[in-house]
């Protein structure tokens, strides 16, 4: 493999030194999957799935025994009440967007604790009553608290933020594309603490989304009254072909279905089509590729640790995702990174990803993604936009020698740059 490079020799070399160095970290992933897989066994196990569940329905998906179960087996993992897994949801955005609507009314307040949130939901909350059906055109207000510059909950702020009209709290776990430390569950565990000790009523909301069989537990676990995710990173395990889900406490989960289906049919209906075999096989196998693709990531940093540039998190930090960002500090570099991954990729190798311009963003944005399922994250993907300091955001990867892979192309692509050298680390 490394003689087709042409840095070959060199970076085989260090590869291994990097192994070497990252082993210990690598056990401790593969122990954290022994752990979920079995929670994931006997989850199945005593929820009695048999291949009766594998089969879909189809017209109005009531008394669906395979997705009923399904739902069983997701809340018992997430420590949920209840638990919403669709196909007819179609993304983390859709999720999230059924949660503060099915749980908002117009007068309500929501308060986003851990900053700005995810670009695409800055539409959905909206500005004004301007018809487009966002959370402000319905009349509910919206605040968020921006953390501290090492990336800490402001509470004094919080503290004043809240009112009488206060009514959900969100919180993301991961950093999603901001330059800012993920939360942990221990993190979250203390944030659901402080804001009871505030307003015992607030309802909390996580966006969970790549966060998913990373720790051993999820925020329903530690008091979360609501979280939502999407099937296509992690817990759809590689094989779910689309779909979200939504768990918690079942008062609010049912509000959430009745947002996304109808008043009065709400978790009742939703046909699966041919969805069930590939959720379940999906869900069995997600702790095991989200602890490939971390094992991935670590091999990502502690490689680029070595040739000089930051990482967060860096290779032995504790992780809560699956995301893993370098600080490339030049447009070169972060094109040839994307370059190679690209070039690694088991779909739409030939294409040379370039920079352009993406609608919601302001700086030009490289993108690098050949996976089976469109745009799915749980499959090696990298992107960063183009402006200063050039960081790249990767994540994914169904097996780890895919990601290896990717990371020695990418290095051999940015040598040829000249914008490193390989003997001296970068400049
Ligand atoms: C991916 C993601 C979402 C939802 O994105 P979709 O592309 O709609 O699935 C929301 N929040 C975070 C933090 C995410 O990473």
């Amino acid at each position: 493999m490394y003689n087709q490079l042409r840095h070959g020799q060199w970076i085989e070399q260090k590869a291994i030194a990097v192994e070497a160095k990252i082993a210990p970290v690598i056990k401790r992933i593969e122990r954290k999957v022994d752990l979920l897989q079995w929670k994931v066994l006997a989850a199945y196990r005593d929820h009695g799935v048999s291949e009766l569940h594998l089969h879909s329905s189809t017209g109005y998906g009531y008394d669906d025994l395979g997705r009923e179960t399904f739902e069983k087996v997701f809340a018992s993992l997430f420590g949920a009440e209840m638990a919403l897994v669709r196909p007819n949801i179609i993304s983390g955005t859709h999720a999230i967007t059924a949660c503060l609507h099915g749980v908002l009314r117009p007068g309500d307040e929501l308060i986003y604790l851990t900053g700005r949130p995810y670009d695409t939901l800055h539409q959905v909350i909206g500005k004004e009553r301007d018809g487009s059906g966002s959370l402000a055109d319905y009349g509910i207000a919206y605040k968020e608290i921006p953390l501290s510059p090492t990336g800490q909950v402001d509470w004094e702020a919080f503290g004043g933020a809240v009112s009488e009209r206060t009514r959900l709290i969100g919180i993301q776990r991961s950093r999603g594309y901001a330059d800012r430390p993920s939360f942990t569950i221990a993190d979250i565990r203390e944030m659901v603490e402080r804001i009871r000790a505030i307003r015992p009523d607030l309802i909390i909301f996580v966006d969970n989304c790549y966060g998913e069989f990373v720790e051993d537990m999820e925020p329903t676990h530690v008091g979360v009254d609501l979280i939502a995710g999407s099937l296509i990173k992690n817990p759809g395990g590689g094989l779910a072909k689309s779909g979200g889900y939504i768990a918690g406490k079942a008062q609010w989960v049912e509000r959430a279905a009745s947002r996304l289906v109808a008043p009065g049919i709400g978790v009742e209906g939703g046909a699966t089509h041919g969805y069930m075999r590939d959720y379940y096989q999906g869900l069995f196998l997600a702790p095991h590729v989200v602890g490939e693709a971390l094992k991935g990531v670590v091999f990502a940093a502690a490689f680029l640790e070595e040739l000089g540039f930051k990482t967060t998190p860096s290779w032995e930090e504790t992780r809560t995702d699956i995301i893993q960002q370098i600080y490339l500090g030049s447009p070169e570099l972060l094109i040839a990174f994307c370059q190679g991954i690209q070039s690694a990729s088991p779909i739409d190798a030939h294409i040379l990803p370039v920079p352009a311009a993406m609608p919601g963003y302001q700086d030009e944005v490289i993108m690098a993604a050949g996976t089976f399922v469109q745009g799915a994250s749980i499959e090696l993907s990298a992107d960063g936009p183009l402006r200063p300091p050039y960081i790249v955001f990767m994540q994914g990867g169904l097996t780890y020698s895919h990601v290896k892979i990717g990371i020695v192309q990418a290095l051999d692509h940015m040598a040829g740059t000249g914008h490193i050298s390989l003997e001296g680390g970068h400049e």
